[in-house]
C-alpha cells in the first residue's frame, strides 16, 4: 500500500481478472485490492443500497494475507448470506439464525479461497431465498443502485447490487427459481445459473434441493468464466454433484458463428414490458451479426412452471426447513414450558410471513391425501417440462428468452401480493426444474423513448441444455460486445454502465 501503488479509485472498477493480473504483476498488492471498494465510492453507495448485512475489516485483512497465488489472487468476493462462511455469520436473513456462526465453509467458498479471492461480505437475501426483491430480509430490504426506490430483485438482491455499484467485482447467489438470474437483470449485471449438480451445493442452507444452484454474478462474460472454472466440478461432500468433469470454458471469448439460437416469440406477446422486448430484439440481433443463426418456434409459456415449481419448491422447503426447531441453530424463544412450545414459539417468532407462508403450502401439498393430488402431479408435470426443454434444444444450441417480464419494480410494489411477486420468476423456473443452466446478459440501460423506466437496466436470458455453459459464456460475450466477431479485444471495463447517484 505505499505510495507508487495503485490506489484504490482505480482499482474498485476493475474485473476480476484485471484485479487478479494486477495483484499478481505486483502493481498492488491483495490488501489494496481486497479493500478497494471499501475505499472508493462504493463506500458511500452501500450506506443508500444496503447490500451487505455482514463484513468485518479485519477478516479482510486477514483473507488478504492468506491470498493463495491462482486465478483470482486478491479478488474480493461478496458472498449471500445462505452460504456458510467461518469469519462470518451465516443467517439466511431469518431472525431464526441469529447469531449462527457455521464451523465450515461451504465447498464453493472454499474453492474461491483455493483460487485466491477473498470473501468481504455477506450479501443481502429474501429470507431464506424466499422472493424476488429482497424486501423479505430480516434485516430490511436492499434498493436498486440504479433508483433506491426500486427494488434490486431478489432473493440474491445484495449480491447483485453489490457487484452493480462496485463494492466487489465478483460475487455468489443461489438460485432456485431464478434468485441470480432475475436480480442480475434488474442490476445490469451478468448472472450465471449452472447445470444442477455443477457448484457444489456443500455448506448452502438448503431451500428445494433438488431446485438449488450456486451461482455467479459479474460485471464481465470473462470474470463469469474465471469463476465458473474455479468453483465447477464433483465435490465427494455433495452427492448429487456430477461426477464427470466440468465443461471447459476457457473459450469464452471464441464467438458464436455457426450456432443457432431459439427464438420463442409467443413468450412475449403479452405481459411483457416493451424495454425487455426491445432488449432481447438487441440480443438476437447482436447474435446474428456474429454469425449465429436465429430458430423461430413456440414454447410452453410460463405459468406451468410456476404452478409446478411453487408445489415442487414449498414442498422441498418445509422439509428443509423442519430442522430449524429452537434446538440445534440460532435462535430459540424464551418461554417454552415443554418441548412442543419451544418448537411452535420460536418457529412463530423465527420465520418471517413468506417462509411461514411456503411452510404452510409445502406441508399441505405433502400430506396424506393431497399427496398424489398436488405432489405427485407437479412431479409428472416436471417431467413434461423437462421434455419440452430437450425437444427444443434438439432444434437449436440455445435459447433466448427474458430474464424477467418487467424491469426492477417499486419497493412496496409487489410485498403484499405474493402471487404478483411469484409471477416475476415466470421466465426463469423452468431453467431449475429442467436443471439446465441459465445466463442473464445485460443490455445497457434502458432509454427515455416515451417508454417506462428510462435509466434502469436491462436484462436477457440465455438458456441451454445441460453443460452448455461453455456456449452461454460466448453468446453472452458477444453480447457484451455487441456483436463483435470472434476473438474480441479483451479491454472493454470502461464499458461497464455504473449506476449515478439520483
Ligand atoms: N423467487 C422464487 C421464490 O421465491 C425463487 C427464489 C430463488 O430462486 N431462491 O421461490
Amino acid at each position: 500500500m505505499s505510495g507508487h501503488h495503485t490506489s484504490a479509485p482505480e482499482l474498485w472498477k476493475r474485473s476480476a481478472r484485471a484485479l487478479a493480473a494486477a495483484v499478481a504483476a505486483g502493481e498492488c498488492d491483495a490488501l489494496a485490492a481486497v479493500n478497494a471498494g471499501w475505499e472508493g465510492p462504493a463506500a458511500a453507495w452501500e450506506r443508500d443500497v444496503h447490500a451487505v448485512v455482514h463484513a468485518d475489516p479485519g477478516a479482510r485483512a486477514a483473507g488478504a494475507a492468506a491470498s493463495a497465488p491462482g486465478p483470482l489472487r486478491g479478488v474480493p468476493v461478496v458472498v449471500k448470506d445462505n452460504l456458510c462462511t467461518t469469519e462470518y455469520p451465516t443467517t439466511c436473513c431469518s431472525r431464526i439464525l441469529a447469531g449462527y456462526h457455521p464451523p465450515y465453509d461451504a465447498t464453493v467458498v472454499e474453492r474461491l479461497r483455493a483460487a485466491g479471492a477473498v470473501v468481504t461480505a455477506k450479501g443481502n437475501m429474501d429470507e431464506f431465498a424466499m422472493g424476488s426483491s429482497t424486501e423479505y430480509s430480516c434485516y430490511g430490504p436492499t434498493r436498486n443502485p440504479y433508483d433506491l426506490a426500486r427494488v434490486p430483485g431478489g432473493s440474491s438482491g445484495g449480491p447483485a447490487a453489490a457487484v452493480a455499484y462496485g463494492l466487489a467485482p465478483l460475487a455468489l447467489g443461489s438460485d432456485t427459481g431464478g434468485s441470480v438470474r432475475q436480480p442480475a437483470a434488474f442490476c445490469g449485471v451478468f448472472g450465471l445459473k449452472p447445470t444442477y449438480g455443477r457448484l457444489s451445493r456443500y455448506g448452502l442452507v438448503a431451500f428445494g434441493s433438488s431446485l438449488d444452484q450456486v451461482g455467479i454474478f459479474a460485471r464481465h462474460a470473462g470474470d463469469v468464466a474465471t469463476a465458473y472454472a474455479a468453483l465447477a466440478g464433483p465435490d465427494p461432500r455433495d452427492a448429487t454433484t456430477r461426477t464427470t468433469p466440468a465443461p471447459d470454458v476457457s473459450g469464452w471469448d471464441l464467438g458464436v458463428a455457426g450456432l443457432s439460437f431459439g427464438w420463442p416469440a409467443n413468450l412475449w406477446k403479452e405481459g411483457v414490458e416493451a424495454e425487455v422486448v426491445a432488449a432481447m430484439e438487441e440480443a438476437a440481433a447482436a447474435l446474428e451479426r456474429a454469425g449465429a443463426r436465429r430458430v423461430t418456434f413456440d414454447f410452453l409459456p410460463g405459468e406451468y412452471s410456476v404452478a409446478t415449481y411453487y408445489l415442487v419448491a414449498t414442498a422441498e422447503a418445509s422439509s428443509n426447513l423442519a430442522r430449524f426447531d429452537g434446538v440445534r441453530y440460532g435462535f430459540r424463544h424464551a418461554d417454552g414450558a415443554d418441548v412442543r412450545a419451544l418448537y411452535t414459539r420460536t418457529r412463530s417468532a423465527g420465520f418471517g410471513p413468506e417462509v411461514q407462508r411456503r411452510i404452510l403450502l409445502g406441508t399441505y401439498a405433502l400430506s396424506a391425501g393431497y399427496y398424489d393430488a398436488y405432489y405427485l402431479t407437479a412431479q409428472r408435470a416436471r417431467t413434461r417440462i423437462r421434455r419440452e426443454y430437450a425437444a427444443a434444444f434438439a432444434r437449436c444450441d440455445l435459447m433466448l428468452m427474458p430474464a424477467a417480464p418487467t424491469l426492477a419494480f417499486r419497493l412496496g410494489e409487489k410485498v403484499d401480493d405474493p402471487l404478483a411477486m411469484y409471477l416475476s420468476d415466470i421466465f426463469t423456473i423452468g431453467a431449475n426444474l429442467a436443471g439446465i443452466p441459465g445466463f442473464t446478459v445485460p443490455l445497457g440501460l434502458a432509454g427515455d423513448g416515451g417508454r417506462t423506466g428510462a435509466g434502469l437496466p436491462r436484462g436477457i436470458q440465455l438458456l441451454g441444455p445441460e453443460d452448455a455453459e461453455p456456449a452461454l459464456l460466448r453468446a453472452g460475450r458477444v453480447i457484451e460486445m455487441g456483436g463483435e466477431r470472434a476473438r474480441l479485444p479483451r479491454a472493454h471495463e470502461s464499458e461497464f454502465a455504473w449506476p449515478t447517484r439520483r
